[in-house]
């Protein structure tokens, strides 16, 4: 029996991870579940896995949470998700929050020695370096939930690392991916969360839409399999149906393929190295999807790969500020406050004003965060 604490709950991918846990009572229970703010989701969820501990992001909130549940321990933000994530129980961290806030639980619970199933893919771009280190260090596995990541880790088998030629990555294209630039002009908050294959959470879609997903997705690769950017392709592929693959240096490809459903990378990572069944799942039927198309990537169509690409290459300091300046131009386009090409202008903006530092320490990575989310915020004005 693995005992979970999961960061994220009330989220797409935290959701998808307790019915996983929900088909599985002999194998899984939940320790812990962290949320931000949406109490009306995160009651019945206590209600029915009783964890341990609740970590919440606000003080209201935890008194709410307190009143209904006397028994259960309540915790407050980073401190209480660093608790929930290293207590003595725990056996897997899955951290499916949204965003760098991600990252101290993350390095806590490699420090603690537990599984992490990393979700949190921006915790690996700002700050990939301490992450992998501290992995290293402590002989800890870190299990892709990222389903690209998870193809890649499924079709390396533990092959060394001197035999691949490349990765390769697949995009579907996202919401827009039909779109010119000069169309992409008009386009709206709507027409961006409603991506064509995935059900995500809302930062996550606009970055399909603008393909600084697949962008951060090259980052995580790079530094989850130790593999050069170089050797990191990206190639649009609208069915979404071969998840990623690992081309070999003797021209051989292995590729991991599956109905898009993020419930099977979310089960690898907790089961692995077993396999369990999915029987919820669609299986894969080739004959009804007959074709399967891919594409280059048009690097001027998405500006926001090339940047990713740039700021990768560049390392240090600059994927921080990447991810912040993403994560605050995402949030600003969500509140209607600017257009969906801002963010990309904004990004640039950032990037170019970044003198990069090599290899900056959590401190200095959490100030050069919170600095370009304030400098994005100042673009505006
Ligand atoms: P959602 O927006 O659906 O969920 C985010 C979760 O994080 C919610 O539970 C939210 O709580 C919580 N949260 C947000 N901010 C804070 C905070 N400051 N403190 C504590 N909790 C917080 O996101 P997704 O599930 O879509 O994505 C989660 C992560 O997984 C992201 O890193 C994303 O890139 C990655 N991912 C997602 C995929 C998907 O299919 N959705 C696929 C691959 C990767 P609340 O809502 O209660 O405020
Ligand atoms: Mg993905």
């Amino acid at each position: 029996m693995k005992q979970i604490t999961l960061l994220g709950a009330t989220g797409s991918i935290g959701i998808q991870t307790l019915e996983v846990i929900r088909l599985h009572p002999d194998h899984f229970s939940v320790y812990a579940l962290a949320f931000g703010k949406n109490i009306e989701k995160a009651l019945p969820l206590i209600k029915e896995f009783s964890p341990k501990i609740v970590v919440v992001q606000d003080k209201t909130i935890k008194k709410q949470v307190e009143s209904e549940f006397p028994d259960i321990q309540v915790l407050l933000g980073t401190e209480g998700m660093i608790a929930a994530s290293t207590a003595a129980d725990v056996d897997v961290l899955v951290n499916a929050v949204m965003g760098s806030v991600g990252l101290p639980a993350t390095l806590a619970a490699i420090e603690a020695q537990k599984v992490i199933a990393i979700a949190n893919k921006e915790t690996l771009v700002t700050a990939g370096h301490l992450v992998m280190e501290a992995a290293y260090r402590y002989n800890v596995d870190l299990l892709p939930v990222d389903s690209e990541h998870s193809a890649i880790f499924q079709s390396l088998n533990g092959e060394k690392p001197d035999t691949i030629e490349r990765l390769v990555l697949t995009a579907s294209g996202g919401s827009f991916r039909d779109k010119t630039r000069e169309e992409l002009k008009g386009v709206t908050v709507e027409d961006a969360l409603n991506h064509p294959n995935w059900s995500m959470g809302a930062k996550i879609t606009v970055d399909s839409a603008s393909m600084m997903n697949k962008g951060l997705e090259v980052i995580e690769a790079h530094w989850l399999f130790h593999i050069p950017y170089e050797q990191i392709d990206v190639i649009l592929h609208r069915e979404s149906v071969i998840h990623s693959m690992v081309e070999y240096k003797d021209r051989s490809v292995i590729a991991q393929l599956g109905t898009p459903d993020m419930k099977v990378p979310i089960q690898y990572a907790l089961t692995y190295p077993d396999r369990l069944d999915l029987s919820m799942t669609k299986r894969l039927n080739l004959e009804e999807i007959a074709t399967l198309h891919f594409q280059p990537m048009d690097y001027e169509r998405f500006r926001c790969l090339k940047l990713a690409y740039q700021a990768g290459k560049e390392g240090g300091s600059m994927t921080t500020v990447l991810n912040a300046a993403n994560e605050q131009a995402v949030e600003l386009f969500l509140n209607g406050k600017i257009s969906f090409l801002d963010i990309e202008t904004l990004i640039e903006q950032a990037l170019e004003s970044h003198q990069t530092i090599a290899k900056p320490d959590l401190e200095t990575i959490i100030a050069i965060d919170q600095e370009t989310r304030s400098q994005v915020c100042s673009y505006l004005k």
